[in-house]
């Protein structure tokens, strides 16, 4: 990896660690890739995704552990939350996984939610964002690969991958993704701001080098008023994109109708099963705070009214104990 990059990530990391992003925040977009608007997909009501959900869809789910990792807990988790509070939890590293979904259509084929982490990280790490002296800001010796996308897809057909949001974590394997695979993100997502955003720019655009244009989704006002935006994305009812602003501008969360059930992928509206269980929304790691604890409310109270509903959290697999790094 270049050298500037390595300072930026350094810089970045630093800044992470200080909590000091906020005082600093600076408009910039997050990319210089090519993003557009997306011309796929049908706003809906969620009463009308509520009448549907429970339902046995068309599609099949596999989440992928490419990795296990450990970050700040005061990241993943607002440690100033009284249950936060009341459980003890302090702020060290905590046990987190990378992943990937993917999901196959019966006709239109293979999609990925995310895209787990990439061979090179297995292979050749001093060569990714998570080489030299950012590794180890980035606790890159603790991060341990279970499987590559590479290996996970051997040479199969990509249709397209939904971003839950641009975060690096989240593009680590996009380099294993075929480059003719469409992109598509939440909307305004490339155009996030802040200074880590800003200063993550090259990490970000080395991840998207040769692949397409960035789709975003364009949701329209749910009439019902449950969650910020709700997309049926082919237009038939298997597959939904859920606008659940607050960790980032664009976050994103899917639900997929499933041979065996309802299946929601909440990206990191939520990271942590702690989170999920304690209705704990993430802590220094968003960018909006109080609107990231509304959606991971609007999430869970769409849970609760259909709790036949397979939850896959951001980073943290709910039917796994954590594995602390892998140590
Ligand atoms: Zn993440």
């Amino acid at each position: 990896m270049k050298r500037r990059t390595r300072t930026l990530l350094l810089a970045a990391a630093l800044l992470c660690v200080s909590g000091a992003t906020a005082a600093l925040a600076l408009r910039s977009r997050v990319t210089t890739h090519e993003a557009r608007p997306a011309s796929l997909g049908v706003a809906r009501a969620t009463s009308e995704l509520d009448a549907l959900v429970d339902v046995q869809g068309p599609l099949t789910v596999e989440t992928v552990v490419g990795a296990d990792w450990a970050v700040a807990t005061s990241g993943l988790l607002n440690l100033d939350h009284p249950k936060a509070k009341a459980a003890g939890l302090r702020d060290e590293l905590a046990p987190i996984v990378i992943v990937f979904h993917a999901v196959q259509h019966p006709t239109r084929g293979l999609f990925l939610v995310d895209t787990g982490v990439d061979r090179a990280l297995r292979d050749d790490r001093e060569h990714t964002a998570f080489g030299g002296l950012a590794g180890r800001f980035l606790h890159a010796d603790r991060l341990l690969v279970r499987q590559d996308t590479a290996s996970w897809l051997a040479g199969r057909p990509v249709r397209g991958v939904f971003l839950t949001h641009l975060h690096l974590d989240h593009l680590t394997g996009m380099r294993d993704v075929p480059n003719d695979a469409e992109l598509f993100t939440g909307p305004g997502e490339s155009a996030e701001v802040g200074l880590v955003p800003r200063l993550l720019r090259g990490v970000t655009d080395q991840a998207l080098e040769g692949k397409g244009a960035l789709n975003e989704l364009r949701f329209a006002p749910d009439r019902d008023g449950a969650f910020a935006g709700v997309l049926d994305v082919f237009g038939d009812g298997s597959f939904f994109a859920l606008h659940v602003p607050g960790h980032t501008k664009g976050s994103t969360a899917y639900l997929a109708r499933t041979t065996r059930g309802p299946v929601l992928m909440t990206g990191d509206a939520c990271h942590t099963r702690f989170g999920w269980d304690n209705g704990v929304e993430p802590g220094s790691f968003s960018d909006d705070r109080p609107a990231s604890a509304e959606s991971l409310a609007r999430l869970r109270a769409f849970v609760e009214r259909h709790p036949r509903i397979d939850v896959r959290l951001g980073h943290q697999l709910r039917d796994e104990a954590p594995r602390v790094g892998a140590r």
